[in-house]
């Protein structure tokens, strides 16, 4: 057993311990708390906290890093993507593989221990078990215009059960894109496949433009027109004339095991009904200025005591993957919220609707050792802002049961 001493420990599920101590052995955490016994080991002037967990990432699209620019319209953001992933038709290219396993590394480097991955072709979840990044890996379908969405689920289901998952480390489960690039039998048959399996959690995106809502409305707008030029319009389909929200609850799609991702578009309605159905809303405020969609309405996601987790979203829409500054952004749009609120999104709440809370998201006995120790300068009193105010990778180390490592 190890024992460590630090000017601060941050356990989530409680409030921050000045000079305080964790216990480690075998890999897990055995104790934690103040006052630390005699032969602590003092780790200096740093807080120790759980991994953070990044609930919404596409590690498979590392490799449009810078490709696709900014904009001021998502339509013409997805356009460049679309335009680039078919351009690329091999998966398993090196290029691509080589981009992700750098993505996973950078995201270990800034203090990430747990991903919530979406992926098309499943390469990401060898890279994620090489290196042993714990990950809840969303194999993600599209459909708006297909004749056997069964038939595709299957497919993907054979795929995933083949992908060799390690129950512990990485998991495997199915989830659609989008309400305009899913259809509504597709969306029934995801559930019922992740109903019908154990660590059945799913996401989706939901919200994140202002044309999807128009879209979900009355049928129109430049999303449909997107469609239309990729080719995979349906006449079938009738727009719903509800709020994303409101469309994905009537076909039964969300429940309390369901990351609904983005909700930049959301109101007041959508988020009581979110409440209420037990969701968690992953944000991603970089990746939405990126991509021009605007700023997610983050005071009201916490004021309606919505689950909240943060993600960053992928290379292609984002500078980094350092949660750290997803946080920054965070606490610049929602100066009302309180750090340690941004805090436990990142960390217990995210973990939680992963499916890994008996393992990460906060420091207590039992759970695993995968902690980190970010550097505080001695004048620091409060030590949660602190936190939400920018972490660059050097300031984090990573500390496990045998000691400190870099
Ligand atoms: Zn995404």
């Amino acid at each position: 057993m190890i024992t460590l001493r630090a000017d601060w420990v941050l356990p989530i599920a409680g409030p921050p311990v000045r000079n305080g101590f964790v216990a480690l052995e075998h890999g897990r955490i055995v104790a934690v708390g103040d006052r630390p016994p005699e032969d602590a080991v003092p780790i200096g002037h740093v807080a120790i906290l759980p991994a953070l967990v990044n609930a919404h990432t596409h590690l498979e699209l590392s490799y449009l890093h810078e490709r696709v620019p900014p904009s001021g319209s998502f339509n013409d953001w997805v356009r460049t993507l679309m335009a680039l992933r078919r351009g690329h038709p091999d998966p398993a290219a090196p290029v691509i593989l080589d981009a992700a396993k750098r993505a996973i590394a950078q995201a270990r480097a800034s203090g990430t221990g747990l991903v919530g991955d979406v992926s098309n072709t499943l390469e990401t979840v060898a890279l994620l078990r090489e290196a042993g990044m714990a990950a809840h890996v969303f194999h993600e379908l599209m459909g708006f215009n297909i004749h056997d969405p069964a038939g595709k689920v299957e497919q993907a289901r054979a795929k995933a059960q083949a992908a060799s998952v390690d129950e512990r480390g990485v998991r495997i489960s199915l989830a659609p894109h989008a309400p305009y690039s899913v259809s509504p039998a597709l969306f029934a048959a995801i559930r019922a496949d992740v109903d019908a399996h154990p660590n059945g959690v799913s996401t989706v995106h939901l919200g994140e433009s202002a044309d999807e809502v128009e879209l979900l409305r009355y049928g129109t707008g430049m999303t449909r027109t997107v469609l239309e030029e990729l080719g995979v319009w349906s006449d079938t389909w009738c727009p719903p004339g509800v709020s994303p929200v409101e469309y994905l609850s009537k076909l039964g799609f969300l429940n309390a095991r369901v990351l609904v991702v983005h909700g930049v578009q959301f109101e007041g309605g959508d988020l009581a009904r979110l409440k209420a159905m037990g969701s968690t809303l992953v944000s991603c405020p970089r990746s939405n200025r990126y991509v021009g969609v605007g700023e997610p309405p983050l005071e009201a996601f916490y004021a309606a005591d919505v689950s909240v987790a943060f993600g960053t979203d992928s290379l292609a829409s984002v500078a980094d993957l350092n949660m750290f500054a997803e946080l920054v952004e965070a606490r610049r749009i929602a100066p009302q919220v309180p750090a340690r609120r941004l805090l436990h999104s990142a960390t217990l709440t995210a973990a939680r609707a992963l499916g890994f809370e008996r393992d990460y998201g906060s420091i207590e006995k039992g759970k695993c050792a995968a902690l980190i120790a970010v550097r505080v300068p001695d004048q620091v009193d409060d030590v949660e802002e602190y936190l939400v105010s920018g972490i660059e990778p050097d300031a984090v180390t990573w500390l496990d049961a045998g000691g400190m490592h870099a």
